[in-house]
């Protein structure tokens, strides 16, 4: 489906419309991508789903934002073209800053990679002993650089932000990281979730204004666990899209040709796990 506004970028998941020279228009699709392939099943209403929870999120961190002096990029997601009603944003266009911001408060994935390897995430120390799934002591900043279409995002350490932002606008690039790391996480919790990891944007407003941008605490920036199934030592049962990962992983499927279809039990359950996040974070049904 398209819309009738010039297409900016088209990301694995999002296309990007231009909507004036000060905004942009981003619609979520339903595709879903693993290990960096497109899936070539679709999932139903997933573009929905990130989109609505996007927007509930801003609303939820926006005093988190204030307290640093930054807002986030939503201007409407009701005043979009009817054809991607409900999973379009109507967003304040940014200079996007090179750095994504990743928080991390449990092991897991890559950063339980990075801990066996160091017994530290990054340039932060951890203590002995923690598995899959521990929650840290703290939550830690683990930036990744913001690779072009088709690159890996590759790990660095809090130098190279320095590097590629200055040292103001990194240390206050961290802050904020954390500081709606910790809110997110805490909402979530109060809903059954743990927040397990996540990833922000952030980019400029004309007048140099910081701004987060993107997707927001979405199951697809983002590890969510189920807490009360929560036990560290194995992979945690996830509402992203680990199962999709583990189903594929489970096919056989060698991560560099086509990957295959998606059994319709598979998909169902997937966009099942979607729903289940959004509709326990936001204690409202997804209709
Ligand atoms: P992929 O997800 O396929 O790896 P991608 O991250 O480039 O690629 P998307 O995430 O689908 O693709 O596209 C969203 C793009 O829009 C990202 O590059 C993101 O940084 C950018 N973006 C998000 N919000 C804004 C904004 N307010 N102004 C300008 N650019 C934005
Ligand atoms: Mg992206």
């Amino acid at each position: 489906m398209t819309v009738a506004l010039p297409l900016v970028a088209r990301g694995k998941v999002r296309e990007v419309y231009d909507a004036g020279s000060d905004r942009l228009l981003l619609v979520a699709s339903d595709r879903i991508s693993a290990y960096d392939h497109v899936l070539p099943t679709p999932i139903p209403d997933k573009g929905r789903v990130l989109t609505q929870l996007s927007v509930w999120w801003f609303d939820q961190l926006a005093p988190v934002l204030s307290s640093f002096g930054a807002s986030h990029h939503l201007l409407s997601a009701s005043d979009v073209p009817a054809e991607v009603a409900g999973r379009a944003m109507l967003v304040r266009r940014l200079e996007m800053l090179p750095v994504e911001c990743v928080a991390r408060g449990y092991l897991s994935g890559s950063g339980t990679v990075e801990y066996q390897r160091t017994g530290s995430i990054r340039d932060v120390p951890l203590p002995a002993g923690l598995v899959e799934g521990s929650r840290l002591p703290e939550p830690v900043f683990t930036p990744s650089t913001k690779a072009e279409q088709g690159e890996h995002d590759e790990a660095i350490d809090f130098a190279a932000v320095v590097g590629a932002v200055g040292a103001e606008r990194a240390g206050q690039l961290r802050e904020l990281t954390l500081a709606l790391y910790r809110r997110g996480a805490e909402i979530a919790l109060d809903a059954g979730i743990v927040l397990a990891d996540t990833k922000f944007e952030f980019g400029l407003d004309p007048d140099g204004g910081l701004v987060l941008g993107d997707e927001v605490l979405t199951p697809d920036s983002s590890r969510f666990w189920p807490a009360t199934l929560w036990s560290p030592g194995a992979a945690q049962p996830s509402f992203d899209k680990q199962y999709v990962r583990d189903w594929l992983t489970s096919s056989g499927w060698d991560r560099v040709s086509p990957p295959p279809e998606l059994p319709a039990d598979v998909v169902e359950a997937t966009r099942e796990r979607y729903v289940t996040a959004y509709e326990r974070l936001t204690g409202t049904a997804f209709r």
